[in-house]
């Protein structure tokens, strides 16, 4: 079902409402300071949208892992000054969301202004998602719009009870992104359609290789992974990193794909994973004990890359290789490269998983695809077909 946005919100009066907005200001941070930017940049369109409607923004976000209370360690004060530089405003801190005095003041609250409230897991309700503790974040909104998609497969006051409470609930611009690409272009895509699939762990992608393998024209398999479905197909696999609980699972795979199901035909070989090791390209049936797979080899990157090129919608998620290795990035750099040079040819191609999005990043191809899911764990259970609490809460269109 189609959900309702920000946008569909534009021709109503907005003027001074309390707009409580559901963020992902779950950042790095080092010695007290934000290292990293991109999920503060990422929520700017959706708060900017609702500041030049004269709308008052209220941003909930969870932040860390606290064991269930407060914790200085992990107060979302740290992020502050970080969005105070990033939207150029001051931004005011609320202590207590929960509190009488939190929700007099979203009303004193100036037009336009913006303010941050404490990390919603300091709050034992939250990750228990009870109606009692979305009440109270309830009454800090007119409106609630939801633009965090990374944590929306979870169901906590702050993502899903207290879109019920608070209507309309929409989708921001973030969110309304994420279920375009993800949602719609990957439920209604142009032909061929090819999924490219890697990473370490086969055990964490089967439900998507299963949900994507009747959609897909095919499913390109690099990664560790590769070497699961290796040793299903009864090969030496040396010392590459394999599940052996998952061989079995791989052979079911195999055996119902069919051709759809491309594995490397070759693999990048080294002794010891490390920078100046040597290495030696051999073809799948010629990995030798005490040798481990660390990248696809170059007739395996050149193979996928005219698949990639060729088709119309793709989604790639997990690197070739491991790409924090080089010379064993090659191979992720190659899939990187026909993304963007699909995304060229006019194909719609979107990325998922942290490591995949580094690595197209650290390719200096971010930009280059169209479109980079902010949600490592919330895309893979879409790319599933997995509902998403968090979404589904939201008002339909
Ligand atoms: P994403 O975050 O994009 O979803 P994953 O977390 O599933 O990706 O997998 C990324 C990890 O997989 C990387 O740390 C990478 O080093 C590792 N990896 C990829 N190929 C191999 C391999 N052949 N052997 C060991 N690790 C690998
Ligand atoms: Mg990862």
């Amino acid at each position: 079902m189609p959900k309702k946005t920000l946008e569909a919100l534009a021709g109503q009066p907005l003027e001074g409402l309390r707009a409580l907005v559901r963020v992902d200001f779950n950042v790095p941070v080092k010695h007290g300071a934000v290292t990293d930017r991109t999920r503060i940049d990422a929520a700017l369109p959706t708060i900017a949208w609702l500041r030049d409607r004269g709308c008052r923004v209220i941003l909930l976000s969870h932040f860390g892992r606290p064991k269930g209370g407060p914790d200085p360690a992990y107060s979302l004060a740290v992020v502050k000054p970080t969005l105070e530089a990033a939207l150029g405003t001051p931004v005011q801190f609320f202590e207590d969301p929960t509190s009488e005095a939190t929700a007099a003041a979203t009303r004193r609250m100036p037009r336009g202004a913006v303010a941050l409230a404490e990390n919603t897991r300091f709050f034992p309700g939250e990750e228990r998602n009870e109606r009692a503790l979305a009440e109270r974040f309830a009454a800090l909104g007119d409106f609630y719009v939801n633009d965090a998609f990374g944590s929306a497969h979870r169901a906590h006051a702050s993502t899903e009870a207290v879109a019920h409470l608070l209507k309309p609930a929409v989708a921001g611009l973030l969110m309304a992104k994420e279920l375009a690409y993800l949602g719609d272009a990957l439920a209604t895509p142009t032909r061929p359609f090819v999924a490219v699939l890697g990473g370490a762990k086969v055990s964490g992608k089967i439900d998507v290789i299963e949900h994507l393998l009747p959609r897909v024209d095919a499913v390109l398999v690099g990664g560790a992974m590769a070497c699961t479905f290796f040793a299903a197909l009864g090969l030496e696999v040396g010392a590459s990193l394999i599940e052996p609980d998952r061989v079995e699972v791989a052979r079911d795979l195999l055996g119902r794909a069919g051709r759809k199901l491309v594995l490397p035909s070759g693999a990048v070989v080294a002794q010891r994973l490390a920078s100046d090791a040597p290495t030696r390209e051999v073809a799948r049936e010629d990995v030798e004990p005490g040798w481990a797979v660390y990248d696809i080899d170059r007739g395996t990157a050149d193979a996928f890359r005219d698949r990639i090129v060729a088709a119309r919608t793709v989604v790639w998620n997990g690197p070739m290789g491991v790409f924090e290795t080089p010379p064993f990035d090659r191979g992720t750099i190659a899939v990187a490269r026909a993304l963007a040079e699909a995304t060229i040819q006019g194909a719609v191609t979107v990325v998922g998983g942290g490591d995949s999005a580094a690595a197209l990043a650290g390719a200096g191809l971010f930009g280059s695809v169209s479109h980079v899911s902010t949600g490592g764990g919330a895309s893979l259970e879409f790319l599933e077909g997995k509902t998403l609490p968090g979404v589904a809460a939201l008002d339909d269109l």
